[in-house]
Order: C-alpha cells, then sequence, then structure tokens
C-alpha cells in the first residue's frame, strides 16, 4: 500500500520506518525542512534505540522516503496518517488542534481518488468530525473516509512497540476504510495483535482513557510512597503486593519523582478540559493532575531535607534529565522543575544525561552540564538521580562516593537498595522507603576512610538514625568527611 505520514516526529518517524519494514511504500513529511534534510542524509532527529538502523535498511529498499511538500506523497497515497502534535493550548490546557487542522485543509487539497485519511495524533473526541468537515468543506466530492487510529507506542521502546502493539484501535464505521487499515497492519495481525474496532469518536476516547488510566496509577502509588515513609512502610514491597494481583498488574506502580513527558501531562490535562466543557468534571483526573504538578518541586525539598532545608551555597549533581531512560525527549520531565526548584533554594546544579542535554541546555539555564556520571559527581554534596538510564544503575560506589564532597544520594527513582548505599558510606533516601539505619548495618565512617576518632560522632550518628534523622546524618556524615580530608591533607 501507498502510504503518507503527515508529521515526521516520534510517531510520524516510528510509524513510517515500521509500516515501510512491514512492506509498504511510505513517506514521511515535515514542514521542518531541517529536520527532513537531516533524514534525507540519514541522521535521525531523535535518539530511539534502533530506529536509525531501521530507517537506513528502509531508504536503501527504496520503501520509504522524506518529503516537505505534502500534495505528492498525499494525492499518490492510499492512506494518510495525520500524525503531528497536538501540544497543550497555552493558557486553557485544551489540545491545540492548529497544526491537524492546518494539515486536514492541505489533505483535502491534495487528494485523488479513495483515501483514509487517519488521525494518527491524541486528539480530543469529536476532532475526526471536525476533520472530516474541514475536508469536505474543501473538496466537497474527494472520495475520503477519516478513521482514529490512536498510536500507544512508548519512547525509548517505540520500534517494539509499534511492531508488538497489544491492540490496535481503529475507529471507522466504513467497510472499506476498515480493509484498508487491516491490510495495512495485516502482519501485526498475523502476530496475533488484535484490531479493535470502533466508533471513531470512541477510538478517540480510548486513547485518552488509557493514558489518563496510568496517570493515576503512578500518582496512586506516588502518593502511597509518600504514607509509606511516614509510616516506615516501604512502598517498592506494597507495589509488588498489589501488583501480583491480576486484577491490579505490576506495571506503572513505580513510585518516584512525578510522570512527565510528551503525552501523560497534556493528555491528562486535556481530557480534564473536554469533560468540564461537557459539563462532566473527572474529579479524580483534576487531583492527578494537581498532586502530579506539585510533586515535581517538591521532590526538590525532599533534596534539601538532606541538609536540614537549607541548600544554599550548596552543589547538587542531578543524574539524568530525560523523563524517562532511552529517550532525548525533557518535554515536562520532572527534572525541570526540580532544578529550578532547587535553584531557587540557593544551589548550585551539575546535570548529565546520555541523550538529553543538548534539548535540557535549551531550557535550563545556570546549569553546568557534565560529560559523565562520575565527571557530574566530582565535589559535589548530594547526587539526585532523577531518571533511571541503565548506566545509572551500576555506578562504582566506591568511586562515586570518592570524588563526592559529602556521600549524599537522594534517589528518586529508586535505583538502589538502601542496605547498598549504607554500606559504601552514603546517607541515602529513595521514595516511599523505610529510612534504614546505616550505623545498625555497618560502619559508616569506617566506609568512608574515617578512624575511630570518630567515635564521638559516631555515637550522636546513631542516635540520630534511630529516631529516624537521616537530615542531621547526611549533614554530619557531610562533615565528618570533610574533617577527614582536611586531617588527612
Ligand atoms: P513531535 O512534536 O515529535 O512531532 C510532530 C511533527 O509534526 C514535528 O516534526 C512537526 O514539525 C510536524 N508538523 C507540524 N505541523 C506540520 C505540518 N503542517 N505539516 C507537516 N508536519 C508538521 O510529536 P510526537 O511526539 O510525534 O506526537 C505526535 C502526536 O502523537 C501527538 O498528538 C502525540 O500526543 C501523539 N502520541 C505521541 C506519543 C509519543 O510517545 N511521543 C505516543 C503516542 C501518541
Amino acid at each position: 500500500m501507498r502510504v503518507a505520514i503527515i508529521g515526521a516526529g516520534y510517531v510520524g518517524l516510528v510509524s513510517g520506518a515500521c509500516l515501510a519494514d512491514f512492506g509498504h511504500e511510505v513517506v514521511c513529511v515535515d514542514s521542518d525542512s531541517a529536520k527532513i534534510e537531516a533524514l534525507k542524509q540519514g541522521e535521525i532527529p531523535i535518539y530511539e534505540p534502533g530506529l536509525q538502523d531501521l530507517v537506513r535498511s528502509n531508504v536503501k529498499e527504496a520503501r520509504l522516503s522524506f518529503a516537505t511538500a505534502l500534495e505528492e506523497p498525499v494525492r499518490a497515497a492510499d492512506v494518510v496518517f495525520i500524525a503531528v502534535g497536538t501540544p497543550s493550548r497555552r493558557g486553557d490546557g485544551h489540545a491545540d488542534l492548529s497544526y491537524v487542522y492546518a494539515v486536514a485543509r492541505d489533505i483535502a487539497a491534495a487528494v485523488d481518488g479513495f483515501t483514509v485519511v487517519v488521525t494518527k495524533s491524541t486528539v480530543p473526541v469529536g476532532t475526526g468530525d471536525e476533520v472530516e468537515r474541514i475536508i469536505r468543506e474543501v473538496r466537497p466530492n474527494a472520495d475520503v473516509v477519516v478513521a482514529s487510529n490512536p498510536e500507544f507506542l512508548r519512547e525509548g521502546a517505540a520500534i517494539h512497540d509499534f511492531k508488538h502493539p497489544d491492540r490496535i484501535v481503529v475507529g471507522t464505521d466504513d467497510q472499506r476504510a476498515k480493509t484498508v487499515i487491516a491490510e495495512i497492519y495485516r502482519p501485526l495481525n498475523l502476530n496475533q495483535s488484535p484490531i479493535f474496532y470502533t466508533t471513531r469518536r470512541t477510538a478517540e476516547l480510548i486513547k485518552y482513557a488509557a493514558n489518563a488510566f496510568l496517570a493515576t496509577k503512578i500518582t496512586f502509588i506516588n502518593e502511597i510512597a509518600d504514607l509509606c515513609e511516614r509510616v516506615g512502610a516501604d512502598v517498592q514491597e506494597v507495589a509488588r503486593g498489589m501488583g501480583l494481583d491480576n486484577r491490579i498488574g505490576a506495571k506503572f506502580l513505580h513510585a518516584g519523582p512525578g510522570f512527565g513527558g510528551s503525552c501523560f501531562p497534556k493528555d491528562v490535562r486535556a481530557l480534564i478540559k473536554t469533560a468540564q466543557d461537557h459539563d462532566i468534571p473527572l474529579r479524580i483526573l483534576e487531583a492527578v493532575a494537581a498532586v502530579n504538578d506539585t510533586r515535581k518541586r517538591a521532590m526538590a525539598r525532599k533534596v534539601s531535607a538532606v541538609f536540614s532545608g537549607v541548600l544554599r551555597g550548596r552543589t547538587v549533581a542531578v543524574l539524568g534529565l530525560t523523563f524517562k531512560p532511552n529517550t532525548d525527549d525533557v518535554r515536562e520531565a520532572p527534572s525541570l522543575p526540580l532544578i529550578t526548584a532547587l535553584q531557587d533554594m540557593g544551589a548550585r546544579v551539575r546535570a548529565f544525561d546520555p541523550a538529553g542535554m543538548k534539548r535540557a541546555q535549551t531550557l535550563l539555564k545556570d546549569v553546568t552540564y557534565c560529560d559523565s556520571a562520575y565527571d557530574c559527581v566530582e565535589n559535589v554534596d548530594v547526587l539526585v538521580i532523577a531518571t533511571e538510564w541503565e548506566q545509572f544503575r551500576a555506578l562504582d560506589l566506591e568511586r562515586l562516593r570518592d570524588l563526592m564532597a559529602c556521600p549524599v544520594v537522594v534517589d528518586l527513582r529508586n535505583v538502589y537498595r538502601p542496605e547498598e548505599m549504607h554500606r559504601y558510606g552514603f546517607a541515602y533516601a529513595g521514595v516511599g522507603r523505610p529510612l534504614a539505619a546505616p550505623a545498625f548495618a555497618h560502619d559508616p565512617f569506617l566506609a568512608i576512610g574515617l578512624t575511630s576518632e570518630g567515635a564521638h560522632q559516631r555515637a550522636e550518628l546513631v542516635e540520630a538514625t534511630r529516631v529516624g534523622a537521616t537530615t542531621c546524618w547526611a549533614s554530619q556524615l557531610c562533615n565528618a568527611k570533610n574533617e577527614n580530608v582536611v586531617s588527612k591533607g
């Protein structure tokens, strides 16, 4: 089949490359000429594992090409996918549909013969009706069916998700459109991925309801994590205990700094707005959005609490800037409000991310960007793990501790085990886990190379940890290490 994809971003480019890999003839169109020029040169504008190879091999086989003008690809296409962005509209949180509607007009002017126009962008319920109205207005006699086919891929695992979807949701009542879309996805259907046909409006709502539900699950466990910290329970075990129940499932129950990314925050906001417009307020979702918004900055208070609430003059290393691993996307990443809040509290911030620094640099000022995790932690007072990149899961803890001015780690992704961190002499705080008493497990003063001269401090330390005051412990450990360095010097 001949396919035109309008919008060559995360969704458009991945969809285009995968559909070409299925054997279709695909043209990806984008109005960003620099992006298209780069793609024509074999450069991939986004970081997505496996995408470069997939694009290159399909370009080589002449199944995938790129263009800035949509007229010719749309004229030739059996199916046109709309995959442009639908960001939050400034001011009110509604999905900004201006890109979708602009593209609908251009498509209408260009179509030739029977064409299925499929909205893959995440769009509020009723958008398909408006796309159809626009097309009929521009070309009353065009033989076009407008269908909905929302995309569920995750950045970082996009190719796998596109090729192994749990389901393919198709919203249309038109039999000809169903036949064309079934042909497009035939290789997946052979792989047992079910195509779920429904009405266009229902398909549009399925996408928002699914994202909103996952965002709610994350927010739920984040609030349970706060309670765990207060009552001395372990959120990871709570999540595991819950997730083993098949009715609940283990996924999206990882406590952390709040959800971010290009989809969940804006989709939650857009669904809330749609519901309000129809006079059906979604109160649970309103709470989810509010809780998540405040949580990101609250993570900075978690860091300052380690130093009894005073961060002025401290240097903080932040590892991870992207909203999740294996992407370079920093849109609405928790790291952004976290870092701004740390700076507002008077901290200096150093940061490292394997893929997201270029994009973060346009959004964050006065941050020292580093070449590696170890470069980042040099002489800092505290390390904050904000994104669970694989390479942050197995850091050389001895090296880390020796490089830091104070061996204090705030792990917002629960990557490390508290006992292990204490064994290496770190003051360590995760999310939703009880503050284990390090001195009971091992002697952190010895671990950081202090002699028994620190005995009186150790006594205070034991007392401090006994009452659960990691804050005192972190500050003391910090001072102790500095004194040791001075006395050694
Ligand atoms: P993106 O910002 O990465 O890409 C959108 C692209 O559309 C950009 O390259 C832009 O230049 C292009 N564009 C805008 N107007 C255009 C026009 N008139 N003609 C041609 N190109 C135009 O966005 P994305 O992350 O790929 O998201 C696209 C849609 O898919 C959104 O609605 C999003 O909510 C949805 N979605 C995204 C994901 C994800 O993980 N990123 C997952 C599922 C669904």
